[in-house]
């Protein structure tokens, strides 16, 4: 059985000996170094469903999903077949194709506040181009961000950030130059009160807010009753744009995103991770009026080599016409399921948990106290997460190596899979 194996790692030691030569800290992006949690890296072989394979021969439930694209599962078949038929053809041209016109009908017409519609390469350079559109539009410099709240690494965003940048302890990034930090106000999370007082300060001069409508790069933290409306309005009353930074949550807790979810429909949105079906996509949209000032209809510039590449497209027009309003009915049950077991366990083995739930993204802290921001996220206990994650691991469950991440529930977990999950979370708390 899956429990109570014992995990063999000499080979992802030995993977991470080598990869620490030639790649800075051995990886390619800091969270997967499992630096926080004091482990080495799991080295992966492959995925099929909701499993994992390593390179030492042993399996796991997977629960971190890419960081959040495979909500289909790994090597879904249709999401292959889409990438093969389409590799075949050529795989970049630098010339517009049709897929590209398709995808994009996709997505304007599931996302709400979506008219027009960009496609880039990450979550990170949707971000920074809505920032620069943002800016050149209300022709303002600042903007407002959430303490906590992770929206890639470009510099007027790395201030205060959550995901990786909160795991490792890191204070404000060194090389993002004190002229452009400044320009970034940072408020606690669902505080709506410190956003008004913001804007009563230096409401003329904030381009627009950036928010992650249900904040994941904390833990999962959800928007309080009130919390994105009161954001629509105070952008409205002081010509500011409001952005939903939907890179984790869109396509993830609804069929039409957070905002189909809340009924907030912001200016702009960014969208990741699902929409690449696990290739490298970012893409930005909003009001027609406002994404037409980008090149080349207007005079902000944003470009890409590698944008809109078929190989991408495909992998993420295949993931979703594959996801239905049913898909998340799904979701959800198994997400119920495996919170309501969690919680018998905590509640079995006198554990202090809170879990914090939206849809199919899921997050276990290790606190009695309600999490709403990030000051809350860190009251949970790292040493419990570091030894809780640690035994998951042993007993063939994957989670994100930090406190600060969600669990995503694909659509192909079914209920077997998630009572093995509860199974280990069990002995996992009894080892505490
Ligand atoms: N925004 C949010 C909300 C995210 O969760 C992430 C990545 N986790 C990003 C932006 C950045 O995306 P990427 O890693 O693709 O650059």
């Amino acid at each position: 059985s899956e429990i109570n194996r014992k995990r063999q790692d000499q080979r992802s030691k030995a993977a991470f000996d080598k990869a620490k030569q030639v790649i800075p800290g051995g990886v390619n992006s800091p969270v997967r170094a499992f630096r926080s949690v004091g482990l080495t890296p799991v080295y992966m072989e492959r995925g099929e469903g909701c499993r994992v394979y390593d390179i030492d021969g042993n399996s796991y439930i997977d629960y971190v999903g890419s960081w959040g694209p495979l909500i289909m599962g790994h090597a879904h078949p249709d999401v292959i077949e889409a990438i093969k038929r389409t590799a075949e053809k050529g795989t970049s041209f630098g010339a517009p194709t049709e897929l590209e016109t398709a995808m994009a009908e996709l997505v304007c017409e599931r996302v709400p506040s979506i008219e027009v519609v960009r496609m880039v390469n990450s979550g990170t350079e949707a971000t920074m181009s809505v920032l620069r559109l943002a800016r050149g539009y209300t022709k303002r410099n600042k903007i407002l961000k959430f303490e906590g709240s992770y929206h890639g690494h470009t510099d007027s965003l790395l201030i205060k950030a959550g995901s990786g940048v909160a795991t490792l302890g890191l204070p404000d990034s060194p090389g993002v130059p004190e002229s452009v930090a400044s320009h970034t106000i940072t408020v606690p999370y669902n505080d709506l009160e410190s956003v008004k007082l913001a804007f009563e300060k230096f409401g003329e001069e904030i381009a627009c807010i950036i928010v992650e409508p249900i904040a994941g790069n904390m833990g999962v933290v959800p928007p309080l009753p009130g919390f994105l409306q009161g954001l629509r309005e105070v952008t409205e009353q002081y010509g500011s744009l409001l952005i939903f930074d939907e890179v984790m949550t869109g396509f993830r807790v609804h069929y039409h995103c957070a905002q189909g979810l809340y009924g907030v429909t912001p200016d702009l949105t960014c969208l990741g991770k699902i929409i690449g079906g696990g290739l490298p996509v970012g893409a930005y949209g909003g009001k027609r009026e406002i994404m037409e000032m980008m090149a080349p209809s207007g005079p902000i510039y944003q470009a890409g080599t590698l944008s809109g590449n078929p190989l991408a497209m495909a992998a993420g027009y295949t993931t979703l016409s594959l996801l239905t309003p049913e898909t998340y009915e799904h979701l959800e049950k198994l997400s119920v399921r495996l919170q309501r077991g969690f919680e018998a366990n905590a509640a079995k083995h006198g554990v202090p948990v809170t879990i914090n739930r939206v849809g199919s993204m899921v997050c276990p802290f290790f606190t009695k106290e309600h999490v709403i921001n990030y000051d809350t996220a860190k009251h949970a206990d790292l040493e419990r997460f570091k030894a809780y994650f640690a035994t998951l691991l042993d007993l063939g469950v994957s989670v994100a190596p930090s406190q600060y991440e969600g669990m995503f529930v694909s659509a192909v977990h079914d209920e077997a899979a998630i009572d093995a999950t509860i199974a280990a979370n069990d002995e996992a708390l009894r080892r505490l």
